[in-house]
């Protein structure tokens, strides 16, 4: 019996009981997902699509992914939607996969303004593989201004537009990146991996509609297991007038299906898919949708505390369950790297970010990310993340007194103990 992974399991476990989870791209599943992941359904190999597998004995997968499947429609107001992507970035390179050549112009959203790496970064396969080029936020207002979206797109008339992020505070204007994609001839991603729950609770802009294609990753906001998706409001023929053998056009999702698998991937994680669909089960609920709406409750609050203490927050705000705080306002000798270890050190979780024009390296930064949506799944509101901002503010003061870090990293545990995990 192997008793070292199984400690080392009730080690994280107790770790993630007592701390404040304050990484914006994580969660707490429920006890439901976190069964159907750890179960029998990761014995199987399932390769193909429900109905048109390469294995026999797939009678059972094929009803839990086509479930998947209609559930993630539903909630989305999807038509078409792929369940098999292993991860968000999964998700985009098959993406990229099926819609792109070597050497393509695709544009993103910077990486050091709050972009995703999968989206062009130069040490990312879709940096290597495809011409990359990047917006980003203004200067002096941390926000994307869309006309010079629209003037980069003009000169680099790429074939992708992305829009989406993982650093960006703000909701995105769909229906403006539409325009310009129509207007350049680009197919429109919308990679709404962070706020892809308060989508589906319909607490933001809806993207669906939108854009082309939509990807995401199920553990955020979302609340599932670790993995992606790929959604389409509405399916459509592919424009660059691919055909069949027999002259028939071929419809972006069977570009897409194959993108995935066999392009992309091998065998579907059937485990992963089950608890996918019980996490789409759970956030077709009203009290999910309460939990959403209370996620970004939290988040205002958590900001308007930080800014009163005389924080710079990108962009001054948040529309949805994170922020990006850019301690050089308050705290200009502080970078994002020593916050992130004294905050840990108190056993508050957060990660250290780049903020738009950073002065200082990726490795140090001068700023660090902070979201909602774990401890609003523990179930704490917004008195609670004023007072959890009173105790990032005394622990970044404090940081190089360790007495006063152990001091606040009892009161944490303390405190989390009155919120039950499993
Ligand atoms: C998190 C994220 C991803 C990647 O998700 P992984 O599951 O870690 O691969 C992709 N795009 C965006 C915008 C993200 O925030």
């Amino acid at each position: 019996m192997d008793t070292q992974i199984a400690n080392l399991i009730a080690s994280e476990l107790e770790r993630q009981r007592n701390g404040f989870e304050l990484i914006a791209s994580e969660n707490f599943t429920s006890k439901q997902v976190l069964d159907a992941m750890g179960s029998c359904l990761t014995n199987k190999y399932a390769e193909g699509y429900p109905g048109k597998r390469y294995y026999g004995g797939c009678e059972v997968v094929d009803v839990i992914e086509q479930l998947a499947i209609d559930r993630v429609c539903a909630l989305f107001g999807a038509e078409y939607a792929n369940v098999q992507p292993h991860s968000g970035a999964q998700a985009n390179a098959a993406v990229f996969l099926g819609l792109l050549n070597p050497g393509d112009a695709i544009l993103g959203f910077e990486l050091a303004h709050g972009g995703h790496l999968s989206h062009g970064s130069p040490v990312n396969f879709s940096g290597k593989v495809y011409d990359a080029h990047f917006y980003g936020v203004e200067e002096d207002s941390g926000i994307i201004d869309m006309d010079k979206v629209a003037e980069i797109a003009q000169k680099v008339r790429p074939k992708l537009i992305i829009c989406g992020a993982s650093a960006y505070s703000r909701d995105w204007d769909y229906i403006r990146f539409r325009q310009i994609a129509d207007e350049v001839g680009a197919i429109l991603l919308g990679d709404i991996s962070h706020p892809a729950g308060l989508i589906a609770a319909d607490l933001l802009n809806d993207p669906l509609p939108h854009c082309h294609i939509v990807t995401s990753t199920t553990h955020k906001t979302l609340r599932g297991p670790r993995g992606g998706i790929i959604l389409m409001g509405k399916d459509f023929i592919n424009p660059w007038g691919r055909t069949t053998k027999k002259g028939d056009p071929i419809m972006m999702s069977t570009i897409l299906n194959s993108a995935v698998f066999p392009g992309m991937q091998g065998g579907p994680l059937e485990h992963v898919i089950a608890a996918k669909a019980v996490a789409f089960y759970e956030a077709a609920q009203d009290e999910y949708k309460k939990y959403a709406s209370q996620v970004i409750k939290n988040a205002k609050s958590m900001a308007t505390a930080l800014v009163q203490k005389g924080y710079n927050i990108i962009s001054g705000g948040t529309d949805n369950h994170l922020m990006l705080i850019d301690l050089r306002s308050k705290y200009p000798d502080v970078s994002g790297k020593e916050a992130e270890n004294a905050l840990v050190k108190a056993h508050i979780t957060v990660n250290k970010n780049m903020v738009p024009f950073d002065s200082r390296t990726p490795l140090t930064t001068s700023g660090i990310r902070v979201g909602t949506a774990a401890l609003t799944s523990r179930g704490l509101v917004e008195d609670d993340f004023e007072m959890i901002v009173d105790w990032i503010d005394y622990v970044i003061q404090n940081r190089n007194d360790e007495t006063s870090i152990q001091v606040m990293q009892e009161r944490v545990q303390q405190f989390m103990k009155n919120f039950p995990l499993y």
